[in-house]
């Protein structure tokens, strides 16, 4: 079967209020469509500009993947980002990510089977997940929602933390207090420090036990988080904001990252992450991946839920966005 049809929704939903951000979460989806009617949905990490993404869709992947056998997945990736131009980054990306993630879909729909199947999976059912959504919002609320993710039953949180550095100082202790010795805490600035604050933070996350800090410096400063993660005061995290597997892999390389954490929806889709995963493992680095955790609000997480897929309550939640964003 070929490719009919590709369809790209920019998407946009009020941030939620943990998030301590005004403004909206945005997100694309893009939609493949066969000949004989099927369709697969592939959502991008796209928060800045996913009109710019769709554009890319519409303009330029479209026409490249239209009458093409929408099984050959590894061959169109790399037609994709060859159309692109090297190197491919930002929104260029992202709609790769998205197209990629629904040829799966149809891929797994074909086949009749989830996607950790077809990608012949370490034979895990369960997987430990953390709580991600303590913002930089005020301290009572972040103590508040705090013990509610433990009261939740998780056992592991992210504390979302912004400069000024006292601050940030301040909020992980006060966490490391609320929750107690008994809970896994890690930290992310969102690459919001330079290099001597960040060594700061470093030290005291420390102090209090913390297991991991994500993101401390620019993520593009490669050199820099290798250089701090050299002082081995404690694990570093980033990948989230990598635009393909060979910048995942530059990050573990450089020994920038003990552990590694690209987003499905930026890195070129399940095909670019499982290059990125595969890497890891051989490198034997831990992988922890990324997925924003406000994008979840979007309607288009039903992607992951096969048998919501085509469900009236999608279909028209996803038509609602797009109607308000065009
Ligand atoms: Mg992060």
């Amino acid at each position: 079967m070929t490719i009919a049809a590709l369809t790209a929704y920019p998407l946009a939903t009020p941030q939620p209020a943990w998030s301590g951000r005004s403004g909206s979460v945005k997100g694309l989806v893009v939609e493949v469509v066969t000949k004989d009617g099927r369709s697969g949905f592939g959502e991008a990490f796209s928060p800045a500009a996913p009109q710019a993404a769709a554009s890319i869709v519409e303009a330029t992947l479209s026409p490249l993947l239209l009458g093409a056998d929408e099984n050959a997945i590894g061959g169109l990736w790399e037609q994709m980002r060859r159309a692109l131009v090297t190197p491919v980054g930002g929104a260029g990306a992202e709609a790769i990510s998205a197209i990629d993630i629904a040829l799966w879909d149809l891929l797994g729909q074909r086949l009749d089977a989830p996607i950790h199947t077809l990608l012949a999976g370490h034979g895990r059912s369960r997987v430990p997940a953390y709580a991600s959504f303590i913002g930089w919002i005020p301290d009572a609320q972040a103590v508040a929602v705090a013990e509610r993710a433990v009261a939740l039953g998780f056992r592991q949180i992210k504390v979302k933390i912004s400069p000024p550095l006292d601050a940030a100082l301040a909020r992980v202790a006060l966490i490391r207090d609320a929750v107690g010795e008994g809970v896994a805490l890690v930290a992310d600035p969102n690459g919001a420090f330079d290099f001597p604050a960040a060594v700061t933070l470093a030290r005291r996350l420390a102090e209090l036990g913390y297991l991991w800090l994500e993101e401390p410096l620019d993520p593009a400063d490669v050199a820099g988080l290798a250089r701090l993660n050299a002082h081995g005061i404690l694990p570093l995290a980033a990948g989230e904001s990598e635009y393909g597997p060979r910048g995942a892999i530059a990050l573990v390389s450089a020994g920038a990252v003990d552990l590694l954490q690209p987003d499905c929806g930026r890195i070129g889709g399940i095909t670019g992450f499982m290059r990125a995963a595969m890497a890891a493992a051989s490198l034997g680095v831990p992988f922890a991946p990324h997925h924003a955790g406000a994008r979840s609000r979007l309607p288009p997480r039903c992607i992951w839920r096969r048998r919501c897929r085509n469900s009236a309550s999608w279909n028209a939640a996803c038509c609602a966005h797009r109607s308000t964003m065009t």
